[in-house]
């Protein structure tokens, strides 16, 4: 028997299917690895796995959505005009949400804020925002200078691990010549002192 998810009325293949048909195969197998981390994440930290597991497979399920889309989006829910300003990186988890919740039905409004700021974070996260935001970051296929670090911090403490993922995408930008987001910015201000 498959797992069931009643806020969805879907059994786990049936949102397996549903999860799958968004993204390529390279993605898939993320989303499930950010699964199990996140899961792996809540028992440690005492956050609800079941919510953790279920935030970590639909993460990244407007990844792949067209421009238009996130445009229509933007629009139809009267969101913040500035979005416009941004791209998919940003879109898809603060605009993702809402195709989440015209594809899927999911209302649990603790699962849909810890997509919503899974790229960007935001100031006083919920445990299982910093436990989706983390596994993200640290899912086994993650392969960069400073992934050990905070697969280190991921275990210890959640502050610390948010401020230097934190810390290491506002580096990543910078490097880059990237435009920062400012809610970014404000989470880098809110965590960074917990590295010290
Ligand atoms: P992924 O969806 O699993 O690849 O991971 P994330 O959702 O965490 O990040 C997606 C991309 O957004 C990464 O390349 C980040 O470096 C990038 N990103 C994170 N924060 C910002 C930001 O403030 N501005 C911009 N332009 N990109 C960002
Ligand atoms: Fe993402
Ligand atoms: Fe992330
Ligand atoms: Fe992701």
């Amino acid at each position: 028997m498959s797992k069931y998810y009643p806020e969805l009325g879907l059994t786990r293949e049936k949102l397996l299917k549903k999860v799958k048909a968004q993204m390529s195969k390279k993605r898939y197998e993320h989303v499930l690895a950010v699964e199990e981390q996140a899961i792996k994440l809540a028992k440690i930290h005492g956050v609800d796995e079941y919510k953790a597991g279920l935030a970590g497979l639909l993460h990244d399920y407007a990844k792949e959505l067209p421009a238009e889309e996130f445009k229509r989006l933007i629009k139809k829910y009267d969101l913040d005009k500035d979005l416009l300003n941004w791209g998919n990186n940003v879109w898809h988890g603060m605009v993702g949400i809402y195709k989440i919740q015209e594809d899927l039905g999911l209302k649990d409004k603790e699962i849909l804020h810890a997509i919503k700021v899974h790229t960007v974070g935001c100031k006083k996260m919920s445990d299982l925002d910093k436990v989706v935001y983390v596994a993200d970051y640290i899912e086994p296929h993650r392969d960069f200078p400073g992934v050990y670090k905070a697969r280190c911090l991921a275990k210890k403490d959640l502050n610390e691990a948010v401020a230097y993922e934190t810390r290491g995408t506002v580096k990543h930008l910078i490097d880059r010549e990237i435009k920062i987001y400012p809610q970014t910015l404000e989470t880098y201000n809110y965590y960074i002192d917990y590295l010290k």
